[in-house]
C-alpha cells in the first residue's frame, strides 16, 4: 500500500553542534518527510489576540483570515511561507 502521507507529526531533533531542527514525520507511517526551514519557526506575531506566538502555535483559522484581511506585507508573506513548509 502506497501511503500519501497526508498528516505528519513534528518532532524536535537536536544536532551535534546544539541547533534543534524540527523534523516533520507521517503519522501514518512514519516516514521522514522534512525539516521544516528555521526562518519559519522563529517568526513571531507581534499583535493581536495570538501576539508573541510562533506561526504554528496560531489557529490555521486565524493565519487563514490574516492572509485575506491583515495589512502587514511581511507577515503575509512569512504566512505564505509557512503554509508551503
Ligand atoms: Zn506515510
Amino acid at each position: 500500500m502506497n501511503c500519501l502521507h497526508i498528516e505528519t507529526i513534528e518532532k524536535p531533533q537536536t544536532f551535534k553542534n546544539g541547533i534543534t531542527h524540527i523534523r516533520l514525520e507521517c503519522i501514518d507511517c512514519g516516514r521522514f518527510i522534512k525539516y521544516k526551514p528555521q526562518h519559519v519557526e522563529t517568526f513571531k506575531l507581534w499583535f493581536g489576540k495570538h501576539k508573541g506566538k510562533e506561526l504554528r502555535e496560531v489557529p490555521k483559522d486565524y493565519l487563514e483570515w490574516y492572509k485575506k484581511n491583515g495589512n502587514d506585507k511581511k507577515t503575509i508573506e512569512r504566512i505564505n511561507l509557512f503554509f508551503q513548509s
